[in-house]
């Protein structure tokens, strides 16, 4: 089973009320080989909310609210489930504080991105999990790349 973003599934799970449909990841959910999860709502954080950046160690809304325990715990719930369900493969939204891979905003809240993993992504990284972003794996589909084992 993949984990995926639920956002990227089409779920309006984000910070701004809306999804990120990506068409091959919702494919994905329908054939019933991908499990949608969105760590945020997990930790029971309202949408819409305030957007959030990691600060350091802490993880801050731009309303100023410290929100570092709850991405922690959905994270830590999420990466339950995704060991549940004996995931080896996630393909998570790029650049949020929580799914972000690789990339992830610097703190200012001015679009600068920095080198970075967000928590959940980091907690599936620590299990031996493969993380992809959307973008890696649209352009893996697209260039006739497989890179799940189904
Ligand atoms: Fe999407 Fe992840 Fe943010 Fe949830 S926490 S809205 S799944 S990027």
């Amino acid at each position: 089973m993949i984990i995926v973003s639920a956002c990227l599934a089409g779920v309006q799970c984000r910070y701004n009320g809306q999804g990120f449909p990506i068409p091959e990841v919702t494919e994905l959910v329908k054939k019933g080989q991908a499990l949608p999860l969105c760590p945020e709502i997990l930790a029971n954080l309202p949408t819409p909310r305030s957007s959030v950046e990691q600060c350091g160690e802490r993880f801050l809304a731009h309303d100023g609210k410290d929100l570092t325990t709850e991405l922690i715990a959905g994270a830590r719930i999420a990466l339950t489930i995704a060991k549940l369900v004996g995931s080896k493969i996630a393909i998570l939204k790029s650049k949020s504080p929580t799914c972000g891979c690789g990339l992830i905003y610097d703190g200012t809240f001015s679009g600068n991105l920095i080198e970075g993993d967000g928590v959940f992504c980091a907690f599936l990284k620590d299990e031996k999990i493969k993380v992809y972003t959307e973008d890696q794996f649209q352009s893996l589909t697209l260039s006739g790349k497989k890179i799940l084992p189904l």
